[in-house]
């Protein structure tokens, strides 16, 4: 059985002691692909250079709402450059999004968004999306430059919210969030969207799986995600990997 982690911040100190090893362990259980999505400008010259060297691992290049604050008055160049720079290993451009937690002045994560929207229309690449307590704010700017693809990492919310992001060709990022039993209302969306509309991630390092809080998230435990989605669909585990696969290709253009 062959998995992929849509979204796993692999760049992250976490990994710092081992990567290749912390990479291994998760291939040892059929993790077969990762992408680590950019968050912030320092680091968009790093990726590429640390992809090389992990074969099927990938990146996007991107800055996200809580790497807003460090980013140069010209970030919006430096990020452009970056991907003409890019090699095939780059295969999306985030990750982006709009935070309801963050205190910055109005408009400031609006507009890295809209500029990050319209590059990734500009450069035909699939967007990754984070969005927190703003699921609404964010399909409004989705609306208004509609991306040629992408995913809404991390989903958590309602089947209503989930079919207005599917409806815009967004993909829900399915992660540890449905392994809690509380998280009733995105189990709900979840189990009743169509498969065509979900992939994996864990998130890693955050994110922790439910009986795994406090310990840092690991792409060796997708396997465990993808069981909690088959229980909770009642579909059969080796079928369902097969479709999420599938999916994940299409998203990020592995086909
Ligand atoms: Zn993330």
């Amino acid at each position: 059985m062959h998995l992929t982690d849509s979204h796993c911040h692999f760049d992250f100190a976490a990994f710092d002691d081992n990567r290749p090893a912390h990479w291994r362990r998760a291939q040892a259980v059929g993790v077969r692909r990762l992408v680590i999505p950019g968050v912030e400008e320092a680091r968009w010259p790093v990726l590429p250079r640390l992809c090389a060297s992990l074969p099927g691992v990938y990146y996007a290049l991107g800055l996200h709402p809580w790497w807003l604050a460090d980013a140069s008055a010209d970030w919006h160049k430096k990020l452009a450059q970056a991907l003409d720079r890019a090699d095939e290993r780059c295969v999306a451009l985030g990750e982006m999004g709009l935070d309801a937690h963050l205190d910055l002045a109005p408009g400031e994560q609006e507009d890295a968004l809209n500029a990050q929207l319209r590059l990734a229309r500009d450069r035909s690449l699939p967007v990754i999306l984070h969005s927190h307590k703003t699921h609404d704010q964010l399909l409004k700017w989705l609306r208004r430059t509609p991306p040629v693809g992408g995913v809404l990492h991390g989903f958590s919310g309602s089947l209503q919210q989930a079919e207005a992001f599917w409806k815009l060709g967004i993909h829900l990022g399915v992660g540890g969030t449905i392994t809690y039993p509380r998280a009733h209302k995105t189990r709900q969306a979840i189990a009743a969207m169509p498969v065509e509309a979900l992939v994996l991630e864990t998130d890693a390092p955050d994110m922790p799986l439910c009986g795994f809080q406090g310990q840092p998230n690991h792409p060796a435990q997708l396997p465990r995600v993808l069981s909690a989605l088959a229980e909770l669909r009642r579909q059969e585990e080796t079928t369902l990997a097969a479709q999420l696969e599938h999916n994940v290709s299409r998203l990020y253009g592995w086909v």
